[in-house]
């Protein structure tokens, strides 16, 4: 067991570090204020050329396309330089929050695609999106099917050698992006059972019959979507993988987002924690430094446990990844669970020591703490996680990690 990151590795995270101190850092305060008036005058968070300049300097970087193979143009490196990067990303609120730019191109479709791209779905797609000139979104909710996606209702149905599509999808990111596609499920076989009920198409926002519906505001910018499909015509080269089998590459796509949520969680919890120790030490009440208050001495103590467990987690899951490992449905739902349940006690204690300028908009902890209020509920709610690990665990015919309880032969 060797726990150490090697030196390329520690390099690209100080880089990172250097990233946020002279880039994302100063941006914060705008960031912030940008946040009260999002509702009223909606648009971007970031300023267009701020944005601009940070997708430009973080490419010079070498902070694009870190698990991309070399081949098509990335760095070759894996799913643990990636964790590395952006959880030291995260330490910003800027870069905690950045919707659609978590340095691109973004993994979970990445993978998806990588595993099932064929024919001249590489160039048309995958190698564009690799380079950051197409985005992607994922098209899988609707109004009657969030958590329990075998009760999804859009059809492709088969006419001659196209696919039909028709059907409403809600909740779906990033529909206001330039140059998008979707990734979206449809059921093209609604009497099989749920493992072969489903097909993944590639489809352009542009397409005729794809509209964008309303835009539907949520807590934290993070804008959504209804998507309506209505007569959508594809050929088979639209297919992404094979007729009836986009469950488990879908369960495997939702796998990578859980690590990058939680790896967005620990850079951000890190964050707070330092919020709470300097709070803590320059804070004086009734003649004391709140550092000296038992209480609050178990906040950070308990802050810094919860999130060195789930870092560790986080690691392994990323190494795993490194390894080949595609099936990491288990540990997705681990870290989605304990990551972001602990970044929301972080952020209520990081409140709570803070008192009264802890909720003001100003200081950006009551931004992270509706933030992680959503990742409670996208790519799966908590209970569903517990639920299905429940499940696995309970169904497994060998004994728990190899354990087997002596059996009392009564002598
Ligand atoms: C900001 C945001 C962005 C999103 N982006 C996308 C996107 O890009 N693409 C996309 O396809 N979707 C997207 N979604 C949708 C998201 O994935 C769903 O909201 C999520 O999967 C939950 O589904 P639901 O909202 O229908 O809740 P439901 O499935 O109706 O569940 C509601 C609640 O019931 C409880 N529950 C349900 N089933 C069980 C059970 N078996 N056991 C115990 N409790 C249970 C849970 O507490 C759950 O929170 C987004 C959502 C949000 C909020």
């Amino acid at each position: 067991m060797d726990f150490s990151i090697s030196e390329e590795y520690n390099m690209l995270k100080s880089s990172m570090r250097e990233f946020v101190k002279r880039e994302l850092l100063p941006l914060e305060k705008s960031f912030l204020e940008r946040d009260i008036s999002l509702w009223t005058e909606p648009g971007p968070q970031i300023a267009k050329a701020d944005m601009e300049r940070l997708l430009r300097e973080s490419k010079k970087l070498g902070f694009w396309g870190l698990e991309v193979e070399e081949k098509f143009g990335g760095q070759g490196l894996g799913m643990l330089a990636k964790t590395l990067v952006q959880e030291e990303m995260s330490k910003s609120f800027v870069g905690f929050s950045f919707h659609g730019f978590l340095l691109p191109p973004d993994a979970p479709n990445l993978y998806y695609l990588h595993s099932c791209c064929v024919g001249n779905q590489r160039e048309k797609y995958f190698v564009p999106y690799c380079e950051n000139q197409l985005d992607s979104a994922m098209a899988c909710t609707e109004p009657g099917a969030g958590s329990d996606v075998s009760g999804l209702k859009t059809t492709a149905v088969r006419k001659g050698d196209k696919w039909v599509i028709n059907g409403t999808k809600t909740f779906i990111s990033k529909c206001d992006k330039e140059n998008l596609f979707f990734i979206l499920i449809a059921v093209t076989d609604k009497d099989a059972p749920a493992k072969d009920r489903f097909t993944a198409f590639l489809i352009d926002r542009d397409m005729p019959g794809v509209r964008i519906g309303r835009e539907i505001p949520v807590i934290g910018a993070m804008p959504t979507w209804d998507l309506i499909l209505e007569d959508v015509t594809v050929g088979d080269d639209a297919i992404l993988g094979e007729i009836g089998k986009a469950f488990i590459p879908l369960q495997n796509r939702f796998g990578v987002r859980r690590i990058e949520v939680a790896c967005r969680c620990t850079g951000m919890a890190e964050r707070l924690i330092q919020m709470m120790i300097d709070q803590a030490n320059t804070r004086t009440t009734f003649g004391e430094p709140l550092a000296n208050r038992q209480t609050v001495q178990n906040w950070i103590a308990d802050s810094t446990i919860e999130l060195e467990t789930v870092r560790w987690l986080l690691y392994y899951a990323a190494w795993k990844s490194d390894q080949g490992i595609e099936d990491l449905r288990n540990e997705g739902s681990m870290l989605k669970v304990a990551a972001t349940e602990m970044l929301t006690r972080v952020a209520d204690r990081a409140i709570q020591v803070h008192g009264g300028v802890g909720l003001s908009k100003e200081l950006g902890i009551e931004y992270v703490a509706r933030m992680v209020r959503i990742w409670r509920i996208l790519e799966g709610p908590s209970e569903i996680h517990r639920w299905t690990l429940g499940r696995t665990i309970l169904k497994q015919k060998k004994p728990y990690n190899g354990f087997v309880l002596a059996k009392d032969n009564g002598d």
